[in-house]
């Protein structure tokens, strides 16, 4: 996935790419663990605006994933949709740019480029990457699995006697009362 400048025509240009997730190995390498998969397409859609020699990208992935609900260990279907926005400078003009505005590179999230040529998989993979919950949820409010019986508690209720919580807090709690 790349861009070379003079397709850029009158400083501005849209693309779509369909793409299937085996263009991306970081996302081969997350669905060879096992935890999350995505389905084919991926869609990207990029918005390229020129200004000189920097170039802005407003974008738009779109996926959908099937996921492990780190609840209740049920499969799910997860849609993926985030906007994103990057910019792109030519790798020569960066380190005036950075002592100039004494900005760390990665605080501006300026992407460097060479040879007239944007390179966007990785780009548009990190953001594919970022969107994935960290700890899936099947549901906003899983109630996950009962820990006695192993039940599935969001489609059967069990009769499991709900224990004391902690019974060293019990403990505790009678100490402290003797202090007092
Ligand atoms: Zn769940
Ligand atoms: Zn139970």
């Amino acid at each position: 996935m790349q861009l070379e400048l003079k397709h850029i025509r009158g400083g501005e240009l849209e693309q779509e790419y369909s793409c299937h997730p085996k263009e991306f190995p970081g996302l081969v390498l997350l669905t060879g663990v096992g935890d999350s998969v995505y389905r084919d397409p991926v869609l990207v859609k990029l918005r390229f605006v020129q200004s000189g020699r920097l170039i802005e990208v407003s974008g738009y992935v779109q996926a959908t994933l099937d996921l492990i609900c780190g609840c209740c260990l049920s499969p799910f279907t997860f849609d993926l949709a985030e906007e994103f926005a990057l910019s792109f400078v030519p790798e020569s003009t960066l380190p005036d740019l950075t002592t100039e505005v004494e900005l760390e590179t990665d605080e501006l999230a300026l992407i460097p480029y060479r040879e007239d040529r944007l390179e966007l998989l990785v780009p548009v993979q990190e953001q594919l990457l970022m969107a994935v919950p960290m700890h899936p949820l099947c549901l906003d409010d899983c109630k996950g699995l009962c820990p006695d019986c192993g039940v599935d508690l969001n489609k059967t209720a069990c009769h499991c006697e709900k224990k004391v919580f902690n019974s060293k807090f019990g403990d505790l709690a009678h100490l402290k009362g003797r202090e007092v």
